[in-house]
């Protein structure tokens, strides 16, 4: 296990708890959110500020965090791509066990190291599961249209029905564009070597 700086912003002293079962104090700190808080379409910002209100309360088997974490999650929504915002508001509450204390075979116990613990492992575990898994921006948010790209809530009436005059027009001018000078009726693709084909 790494050694805790007692000056990073995650990592609480808990001396003044005592190790007397029964004490308690509260832990009201803003600190910058870690890097990757979050997942490939939504997290909060590396830096920006998580609020934490908890309480530590001295336990027998060790210190024992409890609380809220309050922050801002930015991500794009899964269908249309525009921003979205989510506040996070987490309930965390996480036992770290007096080195030793805790079964051998328990992996999953967090342990004080000395008198520090560090929140950073239990923040991600509260906020990244509460963060949606496929954000959108509205839950009827209808998307990008698949033939054409435009975002439909722009265009509710987007269509690409062939009655549509405006692509029946782009449609028929689109056929009307020559290609390699040729007319209509020609069946094929192959085209007859000339000055611009390098092999002849
Ligand atoms: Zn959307
Ligand atoms: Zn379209």
């Amino acid at each position: 296990m790494e050694h805790l700086d007692v000056r990073s912003p995650y990592v609480v002293d808990t001396r003044e708890l005592g190790r007397r079962p029964g004490l308690s104090r509260p832990l009201h700190r803003t600190v910058p959110a870690p890097a990757d808080l979050g997942t490939e379409v939504i997290g909060v910002p590396e830096g920006s500020d998580l609020r934490l209100e908890l309480l530590l309360e001295s336990v027998v088997e060790g210190v024992l965090v409890s609380g809220d974490v309050h922050g801002e999650a930015v991500g794009e929504c899964v269908r249309c791509l525009d921003p979205v915002q989510r506040s996070v508001d987490v309930r965390v509450q996480e036992l770290y066990a007096y080195p030793g204390a805790a079964a051998a075979d328990d992996e999953d116990l967090l342990e004080l190291q000395g008198d520090l613990l560090d929140l950073e492992p239990v923040l991600r575990d509260a906020v990244v599961p509460s963060l949606p898994f496929q954000p959108v921006c509205t839950v009827d948010c209808p998307g990008l249209c698949s033939q054409c790209g435009v975002r439909l809530v722009d265009d509710p009436l987007h269509d690409h029905d062939d009655s549509d005059p405006r692509w029946a027009a782009l449609r028929q001018l689109a056929a009307s564009t020559p290609t390699d000078g040729s007319t209509s009726q020609n069946t094929t693709d192959e085209r007859p070597a000339g000055p611009d084909n390098p092999r002849s």
